[in-house]
Protein backbone atom coordinates (compact mmCIF):
# COMPACT_ATOMS: atom_id res chain seq x y z
CA UNK A 1 0.00 0.00 0.00
CA UNK A 2 1.70 3.40 -0.56
CA UNK A 3 1.43 5.91 1.54
CA UNK A 4 3.05 6.66 5.18
CA UNK A 5 2.08 6.82 8.71
CA UNK A 6 -1.23 8.08 9.65
CA UNK A 7 -2.03 11.70 10.30
CA UNK A 8 -1.82 12.05 14.13
CA UNK A 9 -0.31 15.06 16.62
CA UNK A 10 2.60 13.28 17.62
CA UNK A 11 5.29 14.68 15.03
CA UNK A 12 4.13 18.17 15.82
CA UNK A 13 5.79 17.93 19.02
CA UNK A 14 8.67 15.64 18.25
CA UNK A 15 9.58 18.20 15.88
CA UNK A 16 9.38 21.11 17.92
CA UNK A 17 10.95 19.64 20.58
CA UNK A 18 14.01 18.38 18.19
CA UNK A 19 14.58 21.62 16.29
CA UNK A 20 13.49 24.29 18.56
CA UNK A 21 14.35 22.99 21.57
CA UNK A 22 15.01 26.46 23.33
CA UNK A 23 12.18 28.07 22.54
CA UNK A 24 9.86 29.19 24.98
CA UNK A 25 6.69 28.82 26.36
CA UNK A 26 5.65 32.11 28.75
CA UNK A 27 2.15 31.92 30.41
CA UNK A 28 0.70 34.66 32.93
CA UNK A 29 -0.43 33.35 36.19
CA UNK A 30 -1.90 35.22 39.18
CA UNK A 31 1.65 35.00 40.60
CA UNK A 32 3.72 36.39 37.78
CA UNK A 33 5.45 34.98 34.81
CA UNK A 34 6.49 31.72 34.06
CA UNK A 35 8.45 30.35 31.32
CA UNK A 36 10.13 27.57 29.66
CA UNK A 37 11.43 25.52 27.10
CA UNK A 38 10.34 23.05 24.74
CA UNK A 39 12.63 20.62 25.96
CA UNK A 40 11.03 21.21 29.50
CA UNK A 41 7.30 21.53 28.30
CA UNK A 42 7.92 17.85 26.04
CA UNK A 43 9.51 16.32 29.63
CA UNK A 44 6.48 17.60 31.52
CA UNK A 45 4.23 16.45 28.77
CA UNK A 46 5.71 12.65 29.27
CA UNK A 47 5.48 13.10 32.91
CA UNK A 48 2.15 13.83 32.49
CA UNK A 49 1.40 10.67 30.27
CA UNK A 50 2.67 8.33 32.99
CA UNK A 51 0.56 10.07 35.59
CA UNK A 52 -2.11 8.98 33.68
CA UNK A 53 -1.24 5.28 33.15
CA UNK A 54 -0.01 5.50 36.87
CA UNK A 55 -3.49 7.02 38.05
CA UNK A 56 -5.29 3.33 36.40
CA UNK A 57 -6.89 6.21 33.41
CA UNK A 58 -8.03 4.07 30.75
CA UNK A 59 -5.76 4.11 27.26
CA UNK A 60 -9.33 5.50 25.52
CA UNK A 61 -10.69 7.50 28.44
CA UNK A 62 -11.96 11.02 27.90
CA UNK A 63 -10.64 13.49 30.07
CA UNK A 64 -11.65 16.86 30.60
CA UNK A 65 -10.06 20.25 31.25
CA UNK A 66 -12.10 22.59 32.95
CA UNK A 67 -8.77 25.39 33.02
CA UNK A 68 -7.72 28.72 31.32
CA UNK A 69 -4.99 29.77 29.06
CA UNK A 70 -1.76 28.41 30.31
CA UNK A 71 1.25 26.00 29.90
CA UNK A 72 -0.15 23.03 32.17
CA UNK A 73 -3.64 23.33 29.96
CA UNK A 74 -1.54 22.98 27.15
CA UNK A 75 0.37 20.36 28.91
CA UNK A 76 -3.16 18.17 28.44
CA UNK A 77 -3.31 19.09 24.85
CA UNK A 78 -0.49 17.03 23.85
CA UNK A 79 -0.57 14.33 26.91
CA UNK A 80 -4.19 13.00 26.53
CA UNK A 81 -3.93 12.82 22.72
CA UNK A 82 -1.00 11.32 22.36
CA UNK A 83 -0.96 8.45 24.75
CA UNK A 84 -4.81 7.96 22.65
CA UNK A 85 -7.02 9.43 25.31
CA UNK A 86 -9.12 12.34 24.10
CA UNK A 87 -9.23 15.46 25.60
CA UNK A 88 -12.65 17.09 26.09
CA UNK A 89 -12.47 21.04 26.69
CA UNK A 90 -15.27 21.95 29.36
CA UNK A 91 -16.18 25.80 28.92
CA UNK A 92 -16.61 27.02 32.62
CA UNK A 93 -18.64 29.74 31.57
CA UNK A 94 -21.87 27.45 30.89
CA UNK A 95 -25.05 27.38 33.01
CA UNK A 96 -24.51 24.41 35.47
CA UNK A 97 -26.66 22.19 34.12
CA UNK A 98 -25.29 22.08 31.14
CA UNK A 99 -22.09 21.07 32.26
CA UNK A 100 -23.53 18.43 34.62
CA UNK A 101 -24.93 17.45 31.06
CA UNK A 102 -21.67 17.31 29.18
CA UNK A 103 -19.92 15.77 31.43
CA UNK A 104 -22.17 12.76 31.81
CA UNK A 105 -22.47 12.33 28.32
CA UNK A 106 -19.04 12.36 27.75
CA UNK A 107 -18.37 10.06 30.47
CA UNK A 108 -15.45 11.96 31.66
CA UNK A 109 -12.51 9.78 33.65
CA UNK A 110 -11.03 12.74 34.89
CA UNK A 111 -11.10 16.69 35.05
CA UNK A 112 -8.50 18.82 35.42
CA UNK A 113 -9.44 22.16 36.97
CA UNK A 114 -7.86 25.78 38.00
CA UNK A 115 -8.02 26.52 41.25
CA UNK A 116 -9.76 30.07 40.54
CA UNK A 117 -12.44 27.87 38.41
CA UNK A 118 -12.94 25.04 41.74
CA UNK A 119 -15.76 26.86 43.17
CA UNK A 120 -17.61 26.92 39.63
CA UNK A 121 -17.12 23.11 39.13
CA UNK A 122 -18.10 22.18 42.85
CA UNK A 123 -21.25 24.68 42.59
CA UNK A 124 -22.21 21.60 39.06
CA UNK A 125 -21.32 19.02 40.78
CA UNK A 126 -22.67 19.23 43.91
CA UNK A 127 -25.14 16.56 44.47
CA UNK A 128 -25.35 15.55 40.67
CA UNK A 129 -25.11 12.18 39.72
CA UNK A 130 -23.62 12.98 36.57
CA UNK A 131 -20.13 13.56 38.16
CA UNK A 132 -20.93 9.93 39.11
CA UNK A 133 -18.21 8.77 36.55
CA UNK A 134 -15.77 10.81 37.32
CA UNK A 135 -12.62 8.94 39.26
CA UNK A 136 -10.28 11.74 39.85
CA UNK A 137 -10.29 15.31 40.14
CA UNK A 138 -6.42 17.17 39.39
CA UNK A 139 -6.47 20.62 40.48
CA UNK A 140 -3.48 22.69 38.74
CA UNK A 141 -1.42 24.02 40.76
CA UNK A 142 1.04 22.71 43.54
CA UNK A 143 -1.38 22.59 46.51
CA UNK A 144 -5.11 21.52 46.54
CA UNK A 145 -7.18 24.29 48.41
CA UNK A 146 -10.29 23.23 50.55
CA UNK A 147 -12.69 21.32 48.33
CA UNK A 148 -15.54 18.94 48.37
CA UNK A 149 -14.38 17.08 45.27
CA UNK A 150 -13.01 14.17 45.52
CA UNK A 151 -10.96 12.23 44.84
CA UNK A 152 -8.66 15.18 44.24
CA UNK A 153 -4.62 15.66 44.03
CA UNK A 154 -2.68 18.87 42.72
CA UNK A 155 -1.09 18.60 39.02
CA UNK A 156 2.21 19.18 40.18
CA UNK A 157 2.38 16.18 42.53
CA UNK A 158 0.74 14.59 40.00
CA UNK A 159 3.71 14.12 37.67
CA UNK A 160 6.07 14.17 39.77
CA UNK A 161 8.65 11.90 40.26
CA UNK A 162 7.59 10.47 36.68
CA UNK A 163 10.45 9.57 33.65
CA UNK A 164 11.06 12.72 31.22
CA UNK A 165 10.72 10.14 28.49
CA UNK A 166 7.86 8.11 27.10
CA UNK A 167 7.09 5.46 25.06
CA UNK A 168 4.67 7.04 22.56
CA UNK A 169 2.22 4.67 20.59
CA UNK A 170 1.92 4.70 17.06
CA UNK A 171 -2.09 5.41 17.10
CA UNK A 172 -4.82 5.29 13.84
CA UNK A 173 -5.94 8.50 12.37
CA UNK A 174 -9.39 7.91 13.06
CA UNK A 175 -8.52 7.56 16.99
CA UNK A 176 -10.57 9.99 18.86
CA UNK A 177 -8.34 12.99 20.51
CA UNK A 178 -10.29 15.47 20.90
CA UNK A 179 -13.48 16.87 22.02
CA UNK A 180 -15.96 20.10 22.08
CA UNK A 181 -19.73 20.71 22.60
CA UNK A 182 -21.26 23.37 21.07
CA UNK A 183 -22.30 26.32 23.70
CA UNK A 184 -26.06 25.14 23.48
CA UNK A 185 -27.61 28.51 21.62
CA UNK A 186 -29.52 26.20 19.51
CA UNK A 187 -29.96 24.28 22.69
CA UNK A 188 -28.39 21.31 24.47
CA UNK A 189 -25.11 21.44 24.19
CA UNK A 190 -24.17 19.30 21.18
CA UNK A 191 -20.37 16.73 21.20
CA UNK A 192 -18.17 16.98 18.17
CA UNK A 193 -15.10 14.42 18.68
CA UNK A 194 -12.43 15.47 16.25
CA UNK A 195 -9.89 12.38 15.18
CA UNK A 196 -6.52 12.93 14.90
CA UNK A 197 -6.73 13.26 11.31
CA UNK A 198 -9.12 15.60 12.21
CA UNK A 199 -6.70 17.86 13.65
CA UNK A 200 -3.69 17.39 11.85
CA UNK A 201 -5.40 18.49 8.89
CA UNK A 202 -6.82 21.46 10.48
CA UNK A 203 -3.32 22.13 11.33
CA UNK A 204 -1.76 21.97 7.78
CA UNK A 205 -4.35 23.97 6.67
CA UNK A 206 -4.14 26.88 8.84
CA UNK A 207 -0.21 26.39 8.60
CA UNK A 208 -1.10 27.33 4.53
CA UNK A 209 -0.58 30.88 3.20
CA UNK A 210 -4.40 30.85 3.16
CA UNK A 211 -5.02 29.85 6.35
CA UNK A 212 -3.26 31.62 9.55
CA UNK A 213 0.55 30.80 9.43
CA UNK A 214 3.00 30.56 12.21
CA UNK A 215 6.86 29.72 11.93
CA UNK A 216 9.61 29.46 14.20
CA UNK A 217 9.75 33.32 14.10
CA UNK A 218 6.80 33.62 15.85
CA UNK A 219 5.48 34.57 19.09
CA UNK A 220 1.83 33.18 19.00
CA UNK A 221 -0.43 34.34 21.98
CA UNK A 222 -4.05 32.71 21.79
CA UNK A 223 -6.38 35.05 23.92
CA UNK A 224 -9.50 32.45 22.49
CA UNK A 225 -9.78 30.52 25.39
CA UNK A 226 -8.77 27.27 25.26
CA UNK A 227 -11.54 25.51 26.55
CA UNK A 228 -13.24 27.21 23.01
CA UNK A 229 -12.53 24.53 20.35
CA UNK A 230 -9.13 24.12 21.11
CA UNK A 231 -8.32 27.74 20.84
CA UNK A 232 -8.84 27.71 16.90
CA UNK A 233 -5.98 25.34 16.80
CA UNK A 234 -3.59 27.76 17.69
CA UNK A 235 -1.52 25.84 20.42
CA UNK A 236 -1.07 23.02 17.60
CA UNK A 237 -0.38 25.03 14.44
CA UNK A 238 2.02 26.85 16.74
CA UNK A 239 3.79 23.76 18.03
CA UNK A 240 4.16 22.77 14.19
CA UNK A 241 5.52 25.81 13.03
CA UNK A 242 8.23 25.78 15.91
CA UNK A 243 6.75 29.40 17.06
CA UNK A 244 7.01 30.82 20.94
CA UNK A 245 3.74 30.47 22.30
CA UNK A 246 2.51 33.42 24.89
CA UNK A 247 -0.76 31.83 27.16
CA UNK A 248 -2.51 35.23 28.88
CA UNK A 249 -3.68 33.18 32.14
CA UNK A 250 -6.87 33.73 33.77
CA UNK A 251 -9.58 36.56 32.56
CA UNK A 252 -6.72 38.43 31.23
CA UNK A 253 -7.54 42.40 31.23
CA UNK A 254 -6.55 44.97 28.31
CA UNK A 255 -3.91 46.31 30.35
CA UNK A 256 -2.32 42.52 30.81
CA UNK A 257 -2.90 41.93 27.03
CA UNK A 258 -0.62 45.00 25.92
CA UNK A 259 2.28 44.56 28.48
CA UNK A 260 2.33 40.65 26.68
CA UNK A 261 2.50 42.14 23.29
CA UNK A 262 5.31 44.60 24.25
CA UNK A 263 7.42 42.47 26.78
CA UNK A 264 7.18 39.17 24.89
CA UNK A 265 7.39 40.47 21.17
CA UNK A 266 3.88 38.60 20.36
CA UNK A 267 3.43 38.74 16.36
CA UNK A 268 0.16 36.92 16.47
CA UNK A 269 -2.91 37.24 18.82
CA UNK A 270 -6.38 35.80 18.09
CA UNK A 271 -10.04 36.14 19.56
CA UNK A 272 -12.97 37.47 19.41
CA UNK A 273 -14.45 41.35 18.59
CA UNK A 274 -15.13 42.32 22.40
CA UNK A 275 -11.43 41.61 23.19
CA UNK A 276 -9.89 43.91 20.56
CA UNK A 277 -12.71 46.27 21.38
CA UNK A 278 -11.12 46.41 24.41
CA UNK A 279 -7.24 46.38 23.83
CA UNK A 280 -8.49 49.03 21.10
CA UNK A 281 -10.09 51.63 23.77
CA UNK A 282 -6.76 50.76 25.95
CA UNK A 283 -4.16 51.63 23.05
CA UNK A 284 -5.62 54.95 22.20
CA UNK A 285 -5.21 55.73 26.28
CA UNK A 286 -2.07 54.76 26.69
CA UNK A 287 1.36 54.25 24.81
CA UNK A 288 1.54 50.77 23.95
CA UNK A 289 4.18 49.66 21.50
CA UNK A 290 2.61 47.35 18.77
CA UNK A 291 5.82 47.51 16.35
CA UNK A 292 6.07 43.93 17.12
CA UNK A 293 2.81 42.62 16.70
CA UNK A 294 1.83 41.71 13.09
CA UNK A 295 -1.54 40.16 12.48
CA UNK A 296 -5.09 40.06 14.96
CA UNK A 297 -7.14 36.80 14.13
CA UNK A 298 -10.41 37.84 14.53
CA UNK A 299 -13.40 35.74 14.74
CA UNK A 300 -16.23 33.83 16.83
CA UNK A 301 -18.45 37.07 15.42
CA UNK A 302 -18.22 39.53 13.23
CA UNK A 303 -15.14 42.10 12.76
CA UNK A 304 -16.13 45.57 12.54
CA UNK A 305 -15.03 47.47 9.85
CA UNK A 306 -13.55 50.09 12.23
CA UNK A 307 -11.46 47.34 14.12
CA UNK A 308 -9.63 47.09 10.55
CA UNK A 309 -9.27 50.24 9.92
CA UNK A 310 -7.84 50.90 13.42
CA UNK A 311 -4.98 48.11 13.39
CA UNK A 312 -3.98 49.17 10.27
CA UNK A 313 -3.49 52.34 11.21
CA UNK A 314 -0.86 50.82 13.65
CA UNK A 315 1.06 48.83 11.14
CA UNK A 316 -1.10 45.34 11.86
CA UNK A 317 -3.13 43.21 9.88
CA UNK A 318 -6.81 41.98 10.92
CA UNK A 319 -7.32 38.53 9.59
CA UNK A 320 -11.26 38.08 9.91
CA UNK A 321 -11.91 33.88 10.16
CA UNK A 322 -15.13 32.17 10.54
CA UNK A 323 -15.36 28.82 11.88
CA UNK A 324 -17.47 26.19 14.14
CA UNK A 325 -16.80 24.14 16.49
CA UNK A 326 -18.20 21.17 14.19
CA UNK A 327 -15.03 22.62 11.84
CA UNK A 328 -12.15 22.65 14.99
CA UNK A 329 -12.75 25.27 13.81
CA UNK A 330 -11.09 27.18 10.93
CA UNK A 331 -13.32 27.31 7.75
CA UNK A 332 -12.75 30.56 6.02
CA UNK A 333 -10.14 33.55 6.48
CA UNK A 334 -10.65 36.93 5.02
CA UNK A 335 -7.47 37.25 2.99
CA UNK A 336 -7.05 39.73 0.40
CA UNK A 337 -6.88 38.13 -3.25
CA UNK A 338 -3.62 39.27 -5.36
CA UNK A 339 -6.21 40.61 -8.05
CA UNK A 340 -7.54 42.82 -5.22
CA UNK A 341 -4.00 44.51 -4.28
CA UNK A 342 -4.44 47.44 -5.86
CA UNK A 343 -7.87 47.64 -5.45
CA UNK A 344 -8.54 51.22 -3.87
CA UNK A 345 -8.49 51.24 -0.02
CA UNK A 346 -12.39 51.43 0.61
CA UNK A 347 -12.78 48.04 -1.25
CA UNK A 348 -10.08 46.23 0.31
CA UNK A 349 -11.59 46.59 3.61
CA UNK A 350 -15.26 45.89 2.52
CA UNK A 351 -13.89 42.76 1.63
CA UNK A 352 -11.42 41.78 4.19
CA UNK A 353 -14.34 42.51 7.01
CA UNK A 354 -16.67 39.81 5.07
CA UNK A 355 -15.70 36.16 6.66
CA UNK A 356 -13.69 35.28 3.48
CA UNK A 357 -12.00 32.44 1.32
CA UNK A 358 -12.84 29.22 1.79
CA UNK A 359 -9.99 27.51 3.75
CA UNK A 360 -7.76 25.31 1.30
CA UNK A 361 -9.05 21.91 1.69
CA UNK A 362 -12.72 22.24 1.96
CA UNK A 363 -15.40 22.78 -0.17
CA UNK A 364 -18.96 24.34 0.46
CA UNK A 365 -22.06 25.37 -1.28
CA UNK A 366 -25.18 27.74 -0.27
CA UNK A 367 -28.47 26.76 -0.70
CA UNK A 368 -31.84 28.87 -1.10
CA UNK A 369 -35.02 28.57 0.50
CA UNK A 370 -36.21 26.82 -2.66
CA UNK A 371 -33.19 24.02 -2.52
CA UNK A 372 -31.23 25.64 -5.22
CA UNK A 373 -27.97 26.80 -5.25
CA UNK A 374 -27.74 30.75 -5.15
CA UNK A 375 -25.63 33.32 -7.64
CA UNK A 376 -22.23 34.19 -6.76
CA UNK A 377 -22.93 37.47 -7.00
CA UNK A 378 -23.06 39.25 -3.19
CA UNK A 379 -26.79 39.69 -3.15
CA UNK A 380 -28.79 36.47 -3.13
CA UNK A 381 -28.67 34.53 0.05
CA UNK A 382 -28.84 30.96 1.33
CA UNK A 383 -27.74 28.23 3.86
CA UNK A 384 -24.20 27.20 3.92
CA UNK A 385 -22.86 24.12 3.52
CA UNK A 386 -19.37 22.94 4.08
CA UNK A 387 -17.28 19.47 3.57
CA UNK A 388 -13.93 18.06 4.09
CA UNK A 389 -10.93 16.46 6.17
CA UNK A 390 -11.81 18.47 9.40
CA UNK A 391 -15.72 19.25 9.55
CA UNK A 392 -17.83 16.58 11.67
CA UNK A 393 -20.53 13.90 9.64
CA UNK A 394 -22.05 13.63 13.15
CA UNK A 395 -22.68 14.84 16.70
CA UNK A 396 -21.56 12.36 19.45
CA UNK A 397 -24.53 10.83 20.43
CA UNK A 398 -27.15 12.78 18.79
CA UNK A 399 -29.23 10.56 15.94
CA UNK A 400 -32.38 13.37 15.64
CA UNK A 401 -29.41 16.43 14.84
CA UNK A 402 -27.50 13.63 12.98
CA UNK A 403 -30.53 13.46 10.88
CA UNK A 404 -31.45 17.01 10.60
CA UNK A 405 -28.33 18.96 10.26
CA UNK A 406 -26.62 17.10 7.74
CA UNK A 407 -27.30 16.19 3.68
CA UNK A 408 -26.23 12.90 2.49
CA UNK A 409 -24.54 12.65 -1.05
CA UNK A 410 -27.30 10.13 -2.79
CA UNK A 411 -25.56 6.89 -3.58
CA UNK A 412 -23.84 6.85 0.21
CA UNK A 413 -24.70 5.65 3.62
CA UNK A 414 -26.26 7.27 6.29
CA UNK A 415 -23.50 6.69 8.85
CA UNK A 416 -21.08 8.64 6.76
CA UNK A 417 -19.43 6.09 5.71
CA UNK A 418 -20.11 3.98 2.22
CA UNK A 419 -19.46 0.65 2.20
CA UNK A 420 -15.97 0.37 0.73
CA UNK A 421 -14.99 2.57 3.47
CA UNK A 422 -14.36 5.70 1.61
CA UNK A 423 -16.04 9.10 2.58
CA UNK A 424 -20.21 9.70 2.03
CA UNK A 425 -19.36 13.26 0.82
CA UNK A 426 -21.72 13.98 3.54
CA UNK A 427 -22.21 18.23 3.92
CA UNK A 428 -22.19 20.08 6.81
CA UNK A 429 -25.26 22.18 7.12
CA UNK A 430 -23.76 25.18 9.01
CA UNK A 431 -27.17 27.17 9.91
CA UNK A 432 -25.91 30.39 8.85
CA UNK A 433 -26.88 32.64 5.81
CA UNK A 434 -24.21 33.94 3.54
CA UNK A 435 -23.66 35.97 0.25
CA UNK A 436 -21.16 34.64 -1.87
CA UNK A 437 -19.72 38.24 -4.33
CA UNK A 438 -17.95 37.48 -7.87
CA UNK A 439 -14.75 37.19 -6.24
CA UNK A 440 -15.39 33.62 -3.47
CA UNK A 441 -15.88 36.03 -0.42
CA UNK A 442 -18.78 34.52 1.83
CA UNK A 443 -20.43 37.26 3.78
CA UNK A 444 -22.52 35.91 6.85
CA UNK A 445 -25.88 37.59 7.08
CA UNK A 446 -27.40 35.95 9.19
CA UNK A 447 -27.91 32.59 11.39
CA UNK A 448 -30.82 30.60 9.61
CA UNK A 449 -32.48 30.41 12.74
CA UNK A 450 -32.71 34.09 13.33
CA UNK A 451 -33.12 35.29 10.01
CA UNK A 452 -36.67 36.50 9.59
CA UNK A 453 -38.77 35.89 7.40
CA UNK A 454 -41.47 38.71 6.35
CA UNK A 455 -44.23 38.11 3.55
CA UNK A 456 -42.04 35.11 1.87
CA UNK A 457 -38.95 37.33 1.52
CA UNK A 458 -36.15 37.74 4.45
CA UNK A 459 -34.81 40.15 6.82
CA UNK A 460 -31.23 39.85 8.20
CA UNK A 461 -31.99 41.02 11.79
CA UNK A 462 -27.88 41.06 11.80
CA UNK A 463 -27.72 44.25 9.31
CA UNK A 464 -30.20 45.61 11.28
CA UNK A 465 -28.64 45.64 14.12
CA UNK A 466 -25.79 47.12 12.92
CA UNK A 467 -27.32 49.82 11.69
CA UNK A 468 -28.53 50.59 14.91
CA UNK A 469 -25.25 49.70 17.22
CA UNK A 470 -23.65 52.19 14.40
CA UNK A 471 -25.96 55.00 16.36
CA UNK A 472 -23.30 56.69 18.85
CA UNK A 473 -26.31 56.81 21.75
CA UNK A 474 -27.06 52.93 21.52
CA UNK A 475 -24.96 50.76 23.75
CA UNK A 476 -26.30 47.63 22.30
CA UNK A 477 -28.93 46.26 20.05
CA UNK A 478 -30.47 42.83 18.74
CA UNK A 479 -33.64 42.02 16.60
CA UNK A 480 -35.50 38.92 16.77
CA UNK A 481 -39.00 37.89 14.71
CA UNK A 482 -41.60 37.27 16.25
CA UNK A 483 -44.30 35.37 15.12
CA UNK A 484 -47.37 37.42 13.15
CA UNK A 485 -50.20 36.44 11.59
CA UNK A 486 -50.00 38.20 7.82
CA UNK A 487 -46.61 38.37 7.65
CA UNK A 488 -45.48 34.91 9.47
CA UNK A 489 -42.83 36.69 11.13
CA UNK A 490 -41.71 40.36 12.13
CA UNK A 491 -38.51 42.28 13.34
CA UNK A 492 -39.13 43.76 17.09
CA UNK A 493 -35.96 45.92 18.48
CA UNK A 494 -34.47 45.70 21.50
CA UNK A 495 -32.44 48.64 22.10
CA UNK A 496 -30.01 49.02 25.27
CA UNK A 497 -29.87 53.00 25.02
CA UNK A 498 -26.32 54.59 26.35
CA UNK A 499 -26.64 56.39 29.37
CA UNK A 500 -28.28 59.21 29.71
CA UNK A 501 -29.95 59.07 26.69
CA UNK A 502 -33.86 59.70 26.28
CA UNK A 503 -35.80 56.52 24.66
CA UNK A 504 -38.55 57.87 22.87
CA UNK A 505 -36.23 60.76 20.96
CA UNK A 506 -33.48 57.75 20.26
CA UNK A 507 -36.25 55.49 19.08
CA UNK A 508 -38.18 58.13 16.92
CA UNK A 509 -34.05 58.52 15.63
CA UNK A 510 -33.46 54.53 15.13
CA UNK A 511 -36.53 54.27 12.62
CA UNK A 512 -35.72 57.24 10.46
CA UNK A 513 -32.43 56.04 10.83
CA UNK A 514 -33.48 52.41 9.12
CA UNK A 515 -36.55 53.92 7.02
CA UNK A 516 -33.58 55.84 5.38
CA UNK A 517 -31.32 52.80 4.74
CA UNK A 518 -33.28 49.81 4.14
CA UNK A 519 -36.97 48.84 2.05
CA UNK A 520 -39.48 49.96 4.37
CA UNK A 521 -40.50 46.24 5.50
CA UNK A 522 -37.28 46.03 7.31
CA UNK A 523 -38.34 48.49 9.75
CA UNK A 524 -38.81 46.77 12.96
CA UNK A 525 -42.55 46.77 14.52
CA UNK A 526 -41.68 47.57 17.44
CA UNK A 527 -38.77 49.34 19.12
CA UNK A 528 -38.19 47.92 22.97
CA UNK A 529 -35.85 49.42 25.37
CA UNK A 530 -33.53 46.87 27.80
CA UNK A 531 -30.87 46.98 29.86
CA UNK A 532 -28.32 44.74 28.96
CA UNK A 533 -29.15 41.78 25.74
CA UNK A 534 -28.40 38.71 27.26
CA UNK A 535 -25.68 37.01 26.54
CA UNK A 536 -24.66 32.98 25.86
CA UNK A 537 -21.26 31.72 27.26
CA UNK A 538 -19.31 32.78 24.24
CA UNK A 539 -20.70 36.24 24.54
CA UNK A 540 -22.47 35.77 21.55
CA UNK A 541 -26.55 38.05 21.58
CA UNK A 542 -28.46 34.98 22.64
CA UNK A 543 -31.60 35.25 21.34
CA UNK A 544 -33.38 32.17 22.30
CA UNK A 545 -33.80 33.90 26.21
CA UNK A 546 -35.17 36.92 24.81
CA UNK A 547 -37.92 35.27 22.63
CA UNK A 548 -38.23 32.67 25.92
CA UNK A 549 -39.13 36.02 27.83
CA UNK A 550 -41.24 37.65 25.51
CA UNK A 551 -42.83 34.47 24.38
CA UNK A 552 -46.28 35.20 25.71
CA UNK A 553 -46.57 38.78 24.91
CA UNK A 554 -47.90 40.11 21.85
CA UNK A 555 -45.16 42.63 20.86
CA UNK A 556 -46.52 43.20 17.20
P1 LIG B 1 -21.99 28.27 19.26
O1 LIG B 1 -21.80 29.76 19.43
O2 LIG B 1 -23.25 27.89 18.52
O3 LIG B 1 -21.66 27.44 20.42
P2 LIG B 1 -19.53 28.16 17.76
O4 LIG B 1 -18.71 28.75 18.80
O5 LIG B 1 -19.07 26.96 17.06
O6 LIG B 1 -20.90 27.75 18.27
O7 LIG B 1 -19.92 29.30 16.80
C1 LIG B 1 -20.09 29.12 15.43
C2 LIG B 1 -20.90 30.24 14.86
O8 LIG B 1 -20.33 31.50 15.21
C3 LIG B 1 -20.89 30.23 13.36
O9 LIG B 1 -21.81 29.30 12.83
C4 LIG B 1 -21.25 31.66 13.05
O10 LIG B 1 -22.64 31.89 13.15
C5 LIG B 1 -20.58 32.43 14.17
N1 LIG B 1 -19.29 32.97 13.69
C6 LIG B 1 -18.08 32.42 13.79
N2 LIG B 1 -17.14 33.21 13.24
C7 LIG B 1 -17.79 34.30 12.77
C8 LIG B 1 -17.39 35.49 12.08
N3 LIG B 1 -16.12 35.73 11.76
N4 LIG B 1 -18.35 36.38 11.75
C9 LIG B 1 -19.65 36.17 12.07
N5 LIG B 1 -20.09 35.07 12.72
C10 LIG B 1 -19.17 34.14 13.06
Amino acid sequence: MPGGTDQTLRPFLWRAEKLYPETEIVSRTHQGIERYTYTEFSDRTAQLAHALDEAGVAEDARVATFCWNHNRHFETYFAIPTTGRQLHLINPLLPDEHIQFIVDDADDSVIFVDPSLLPKLEGAAAGAEEFDGVDQFVVIGDEVPETDLDPITDYESFIEGHDIDYDWPTLSEDRPAGMCYTSGTTGKPKGVEYTHKMLWSHTMASQSPQGIPMEDTDVVMPVVPMFHVNAWGMPFSATAGGAKHVYPGPSPEPEDLAKLIENEGVTITAGVPTVWLGLMEYVKENDVDLSELETVIVGGSAAPEAMVRFFDDHGVEVLHAWGMTEMAPIGSVSHLKGDLEDADYDTQVEKRTKQGLIAPGLEFKVIDDDGEEIAWNGVEFGELYVRGPWVTTEYFKRPEANESDFEDVPGSEATGESEDGTSSGRWLKTGDIVSVDNDGYVKIVDRSKDVIKSGGEWISSVELENALMAHEDVAEATVIGVPHERWQERPVAFVVPAEGVDDEQLEADLRDLIQDEYPKWWLPDEFMTIDEVPKTATGKFDKKVLREQYADESLV
